[in-house]
């Protein structure tokens, strides 16, 4: 029995449905931003002065859980727990135990620059976390320093460390490059990476947020050109392994690393997509190149707070929310960004 109207006109759930959009995708993959603030200002992420938004605008920790357990309660498998910087928001740890614990739930991953991990590394791993994705863009602590305008190197590759320590296996890097800011450092990440038994995926910039330090149509560099740098040293063999992502993996014979390519604008993933993104405020994205979204938080606010209730108002605004679920996202560099909220704000 799916979700239906109680007699007495309340929602009341039964054996909630999986969630599917209207061209058929199955939605089994949320990535959930824990806030929007960071210690870092990534000069493509984020403008130098930031307004963080009022803490009553942003989901409490009880509210993160309350949406995780319906999620994975309507068939969603894979949680990504991002930002912001999600180690800057305090009980995070306690908020990984309790999703980890979620019957049905089969992966728990994290984005985080690095920056918190010699500390909470391995409390992430004793609460559960299954995988982290760890963002690096440059090997050189000046140039690191630049890109972010406050991170420091040396405490991310600690940080690095202090994760493979603790036990975390499969960590992948995520790099950004930029033409002429450090598209020299691709072979670096790369043998960087091939070291330290890391998977590394290259991200083309995406048009989100008003920027001003650089044009991103003159920074922006296609994933193909990539591997081509890549292929004058290493030979790229495509990946059998499909992940359902937006990622193309290629692997370097003799090594068990995989490369990825995220390819938003040279390669349109959208055909595949099995995911949805719930911002810092709770609003349920359905789409990152798009607007489409729906209001979680109100649903979660306003009402019978019973849980029951809670539920199955979640729930029925889950499967809603699949019928906007755009078909693809379109991305034009030489345009005014068409999304103008900030990928920390998205949950990248
Ligand atoms: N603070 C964490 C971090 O940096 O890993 C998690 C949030 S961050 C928004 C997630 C990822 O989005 C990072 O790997 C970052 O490089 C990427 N990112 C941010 N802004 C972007 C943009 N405009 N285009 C492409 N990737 C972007
Ligand atoms: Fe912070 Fe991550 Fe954005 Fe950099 S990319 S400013 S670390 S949220």
């Amino acid at each position: 029995m799916g979700i239906g109207k109680h007699p007495d006109d309340s929602l009341e759930v039964m054996n909630p449905q999986p969630l599917i959009d209207n061209f058929g995708r199955e939605i089994n993959y949320v990535r959930i931003s824990v806030t929007d603030r960071c210690d870092f200002r990534c000069v493509y992420c984020m403008s130098e002065e930031m307004t963080f938004l009022p803490k009553a605008q942003t989901l409490s920790l009880e509210e993160i859980l309350v949406l995780a357990r319906n999620l994975v309660a309507c068939g969603v498998t894979k949680i990504r727990l991002t930002g912001g910087e999600p180690l800057v928001r305090s009980g995070v740890v306690g908020l990984v135990k309790s999703i980890r614990e979620l019957p049905g739930l089969k992966e728990l991953c994290m984005t985080t620059n690095g920056s918190r991990l010699q500390d909470l590394a391995a409390p992430l791993k004793n609460a559960g976390l299954d995988r982290l994705n760890i963002s690096l863009d440059s090997l050189d602590a000046d140039r690191f320093r630049e890109l972010t305008r406050t991170g420091r190197l040396g405490q991310v590759l600690a940080g690095i460390s202090a994760a493979r320590a603790a036990g975390f296996e499969h960590t992948k890097l995520n790099a950004v490059i930029l033409r002429g800011r450090n598209d020299d450092e691709v072979l670096p990440l790369v043998d960087y990476a091939l070291e330290n038994q890391l998977d590394l995926s290259f991200i083309e910039e995406m048009p989100l947020g008003v920027i001003t330090e650089h044009s991103r149509a003159e920074a922006f560099i296609a994933s193909e050109e990539l591997r081509t740098i890549i292929g004058s040293r290493y030979p790229l063999q495509p990946a059998a392994d499909v992940t359902g992502g937006p990622s193309r993996y290629y692997r370097i014979p003799g090594h068990n690393n995989r490369i990825g390519f995220i390819s938003p604008h040279s390669h349109n993933f959208c055909g595949d997509c099995n995911r949805v993104r719930v911002t810092t405020e709770g609003r349920l994205l359905l789409c990152l190149g798009n607007e489409h979204s729906l209001d979680l938080r109100s649903v979660l606010r306003e009402g019978d707070q019973s849980e029951a209730a809670v539920d199955a108002r979640v729930q029925v605004a889950l499967h809603q929310a699949m019928t906007i679920k755009p078909e693809k996202h379109h991305f034009n560099l030489d345009e005014e960004p068409q999304v103008l909220r900030f990928m920390s704000a998205t949950g990248g």
